[in-house]
């Protein structure tokens, strides 16, 4: 087994890849419009149902039709998922890994057809669809390797007489919700996770994405892994999500999402249901709004291009991105005015075309949503560059950016998930980080300065669960920098980490007199 690495971005400046690229997304495109069924226990299940995934460049356009579960059908889930559980925990984890150690192998001989899915399905541009397969393929390679390791012996104390030794067993049926936004990256991360820990999964991907899900699912089938660990459950989160929450056989619950349904989940997973026998793990990584601190002795235009790519990378529809800048008001007037600029030039478009920067947003219900926060922002603050829907037969949006916007102002403190920047003016580094602070979310930020002193009280201040110096506040690395946020923005539970597959797990020490 080699050391783990991390995939590398594809380049598509030129060359090779760029043709492959575009041929990829005209394969998949001839592919739109099919129907996708449910995978229970390894059967191939239809439903009465169908949700309908659109093309969010292309509102007409069908991506494809994937069966909608109703409660009955995530009973017949649950069943598969325990009775699988069964052999599951008793499979070895090297045996276990290598599933995943195959599925990443061919994930990345395929990468640009991943990419071009979800170029069709979320609107990700082509550099945004390529980063999310890679770190599909990180997170696949990283657990396998991880629950070797945790599988090695442990070490404990030794005594005379005793051999003690303790072993992470799996919890049993876990329920995966994951978001649209990285629609391959964290569904094929959360459910990695928990499978190659020895537990079963039913999977509920998120109601705008399953297409790519069902492709995830296709490479599991692919793989071989055996009838009923991971079990594709789409639906609505409201019904079916409810229902398996709720379960007294669920185990566990990996989601990832907004900051209400997280807190719904770990509400009603704390209630006790007759034949439940543990109390349930919720794993809840949750919203952000995200501040890059701009001191006043920097390189204004690194800074600017930072809080840009920060901001704007996938019409800022990432939990890390960049909502607000907090700039110090020696320099606030030139920051605000490069950022301005730089946000003017980006081009907006059709999600699979070459050049484009910024995509749609994902549907029309958030593209109403943004539209109105951006109607709020017009009394909160100065529209410094956009402001408006974008054209196109898609859910298009100009990146906006408000200026002189006020703490307190709701585009500071809530969580827009779109291509809106508020910037705010600070007249020292400490308010600066004391502004940071004041939301309720607490998950990436990043500093821009060159005093080391500021360095230091931002490291000790800024109470975010990953903090960046110099440098955008998106793009974790499986790894790298372990992923999770503080506060409303969740259990920091440190996906991409050492510690992540514990959450999966119990450990059981045996003890036996020699
Ligand atoms: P969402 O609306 O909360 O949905 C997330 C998932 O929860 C979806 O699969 C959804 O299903 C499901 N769901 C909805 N209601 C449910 C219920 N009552 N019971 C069980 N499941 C339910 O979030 P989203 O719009 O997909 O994603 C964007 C949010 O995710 C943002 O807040 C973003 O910051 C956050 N996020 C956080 C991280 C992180 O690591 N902290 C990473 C990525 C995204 P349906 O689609 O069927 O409604």
């Amino acid at each position: 087994m080699f050391e783990f690495a991390n995939e590398a971005l594809t380049d598509f400046s030129g060359g090779p890849e760029r043709e492959k690229m575009k041929d990829a997304l005209n394969h998949v495109k001839g592919q739109l419009g099919k129907y996708y069924d449910l995978v229970i226990g390894g059967q191939h299940v239809s439903a009465e149902g169908k949700i309908v995934s659109r093309d969010p460049s292309e509102s007409t356009q069908i991506v494809g039709y994937v069966a909608k579960a109703d409660r009955d059908q995530a009973e017949l889930a649950m069943q598969a998922a325990l009775h699988a559980f069964d052999t599951w925990k008793h499979t070895g984890a090297e045996v276990r890994a290598r599933y995943f150690f195959k599925a990443a192998a061919i994930m990345r001989r395929r990468k640009h057809e991943f990419s071009a899915w979800m170029c069709y399905e979320a609107g990700k541009t082509w550099a945004e669809a390529d980063a999310d397969v890679a770190e599909a393929i990180d997170f696949m390679e990283f657990y396998a390797r991880e629950m070797v390791r945790l599988s090695d012996r442990q070490p404990l104390v030794r005594i005379t007489g005793e051999d003690n030794d303790l072993q992470y067993i799996p919890l049993g049926v876990g329920v995966i919700i994951p978001p649209w936004n990285f629609p391959l990256a964290i569904l094929v991360g959360m459910t990695s996770a928990a499978i190659v820990s020895g537990n079963t999964v039913i999977v509920k991907p998120a109601s705008a994405t399953p297409v790519i899900a069902a492709k995830f699912f296709e490479l599991l089938e692919e793989v071989g892994l055996p009838a009923g660990v991971a079990n594709f459950l789409p639906g609505s989160g409201g019904e079916i999500g409810d229902y398996l929450v709720e379960h007294p056989k669920t185990r566990f619950i990996n989601f990832t999402g907004s900051r209400d349904v997280g807190l719904r989940i770990s509400r009603l997973a704390a209630d006790v249901h007759p034949g439940q026998l543990w109390i349930k793990r919720v794993v809840a990584e949750m919203g952000g709004k995200d501040a890059i601190v701009v001191d006043n002795n920097i390189d204004i235009n690194e800074a600017a291009i930072a809080i840009v790519n920060s901001a704007f990378g996938f019409g800022g529809q990432k939990c890390s991105a960049c909502s607000r800048a907090i700039i110090h008001d020696e320099i606030y007037d030139q920051v605000a005015a490069r950022v301005a600029e730089l946000t003017s030039a980006l081009q907006v478009g059709r999600a699979y075309e070459d050049g484009v920067h910024v995509g749609p947003v994902v549907d029309q219900s958030a593209y109403d949503k943004i539209l109105d926060y951006i109607a709020i922002g017009r009394s909160e603050g100065t529209l410094l560059c956009g402001g408006d829907k974008a054209p196109g037969n898609g859910y298009f949006i100009m990146p906006t950016v408000f200026g002189d916007v006020k703490t307190e102002a709701r585009i500071s403190q809530e969580e827009i998930f779109g291509p809106v920047l508020a910037l705010t003016r600070a007249h020292s580094f400490e308010e600066a980080i004391a502004l940071a602070n004041a939301t309720e979310y607490g998950l990436t930020g990043a500093v821009y300065s060159n005093n080391r002193d500021h360095l230091e009280y931002a490291r000790r201040e800024f109470h975010v669960g990953n903090l960046y110096f110099n440098r955008k506040c998106t793009g974790a690395l499986v790894g790298v920098q372990p992923f999770g946020g503080f506060n409303m923005s969740g259990t920091d539970s440190k996906a991409g980490g050492r510690d992540y597959l514990l959450l999966f797990t119990q450990a059981k020490v045996i003890s036996e007199k020699l």
